[in-house]
């Protein structure tokens, strides 16, 4: 165990027991203890100069990625391989449709599927590149394996409140649009804007504009302008890929959302809420697979006057939950209180395994809990 380990446990200890306690009012105490956990991890740019040494890596994501979570993995691994290293892209799960047409898919492991495999070069991995996540419980029946895995951890994401002490080196950063824009600082950053190739961008500008809602969030910064102006700079035909996302689900998709829009949805005026409940009936009745369903909980949002939109999805092992909120209403703090879940200020997601009517009651309560603040809205 390293000394700065040692320091750290018996730091976290004393905090834990109270010893320190005059000293930390709650609030200090836990922002010391995340800056501790933070310090823990080494800043990304330490490991640029191994990236010369080939090693065998696997860039993994959460689970059920979305083009932010493939087009990162994928964005990397082109990039990785061009400076000699043996790269694997493992998902912790399979994926949507809408991410087939990406340069390179095909060489993605579906850890549900290809186990095995996959176990065997996370065993003999040197690194491991964790994106678009930034706990461990997020790759769902992955989590043990990289848990306990020798390789070294590298975390690049943008999501709030990293398991900082499970990572050996890092870069974390919520006001980042996409984990895509971080992949693209962490190669120019490394120096290579030369290995940006046609696919290496073609899959990082997947990743952005989806993360982005087409360049529409406040998280679209000028450094991410910027870089899609590289990105296009390198020979990409952004429609595209715009069309490759967008425009390629199959019918049912549309009659499921005619669907879901006039039954399944309910609004809350007095709260400024939305609420969408989908049955697992109505999943099998319209055909409705990985990503069909991605989106969805944007609609309401357009809706006047609607501050926080959800959707609740019983997809038979679990109850998924997404959330969306405009302007101050903070649904990672939502998500984390009432749902055991997380995400960013305006985007989060959660998941239960009681019954819909049950997740269904409990949002409801929620919503009534957080009244004061939904209900005072400025239009
Ligand atoms: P989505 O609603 O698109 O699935 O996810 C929105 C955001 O919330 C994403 O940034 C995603 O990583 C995060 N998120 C979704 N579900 C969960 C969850 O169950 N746990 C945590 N911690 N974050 C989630
Ligand atoms: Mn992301």
């Amino acid at each position: 165990m390293s000394r700065k380990y040692s320091l750290f446990l018996a730091f976290e200890k004393l905090l834990f027991e109270g010893a320190v306690k005059k000293l930390w009012p709650v609030k200090g105490k836990l922002e010391t203890y995340r800056y501790f956990c933070a310090a823990f991890m080494q800043a990304i740019n330490q490991i640029y100069p191994q990236l010369t040494t080939p090693k065998k890596i696997v860039v993994t994501m959460h689970q059920k990625p979305d083009g932010d979570a493939m087009g990162s993995t994928l964005g990397l691994y082109h990039f990785l391989i061009q400076l000699g290293h043996t790269v694997t892209v493992v998902s912790p799960t399979n994926w949507a449709d809408f991410l087939a047409w990406m340069p390179g898919i095909k060489t993605v492991l579906d850890y549900e599927r290809q186990t095995v495999a996959a176990d065997k070069l996370i065993d003999e991995a040197d690194w491991i590149f964790c994106l678009d996540f930034n706990t461990l419980s997020r790759t769902k029946r992955m989590e043990e394996k990289l848990n306990k895995a020798t390789a070294l951890r590298i975390l690049i994401d943008h999501h709030q409140e990293p398991q900082a002490d499970k990572f050996a080196y890092g870069a974390s950063d919520t006001a980042k649009s996409s984990t895509c824009e971080m992949v693209y600082d962490f190669i120019t950053g490394a120096g290579y804007e030369d290995k940006i190739n046609v696919a290496v961008a073609e899959c990082l500008y997947t990743g952005v504009m989806t993360d982005t809602g087409s360049f529409r969030f406040p998280a679209t910064t000028a450094a991410v302008h910027t870089m899609v102006a590289c990105l296009k700079s390198k020979g990409i035909d952004h429609s595209k890929i715009h069309e490759h996302v967008y425009d390629n689900f199959l019918e049912n998709r549309f009659r499921f959302i005619g669907n879901v829009l006039l039954n399944r949805m309910e609004v809350y005026y007095e709260y400024n809420t939305a609420l969408i409940a989908i049955p697992q009936s109505d999943l099998i009745k319209f055909g409705i697979t990985t990503g069909d369903t991605e989106g969805l909980v944007n609609y309401p949002l357009g809706i006047k006057g609607i501050k926080l939109a959800a959707i609740i999805i019983d997809r038979g092992e679990e109850r998924k939950s997404s959330f969306r909120s405009k302007d101050g209403f903070d649904v990672n703090v939502f998500a984390r209180k009432y749902f055991n879940g997380g995400g960013h200020v305006n985007a989060s997601g959660g998941q239960n395994k009681e019954p819909l009517e049950e997740v269904v009651k409990m949002f409801i309560q929620a919503m009534k809990e957080n009244k004061e603040q939904l209900s005072n809205y400025e239009f």
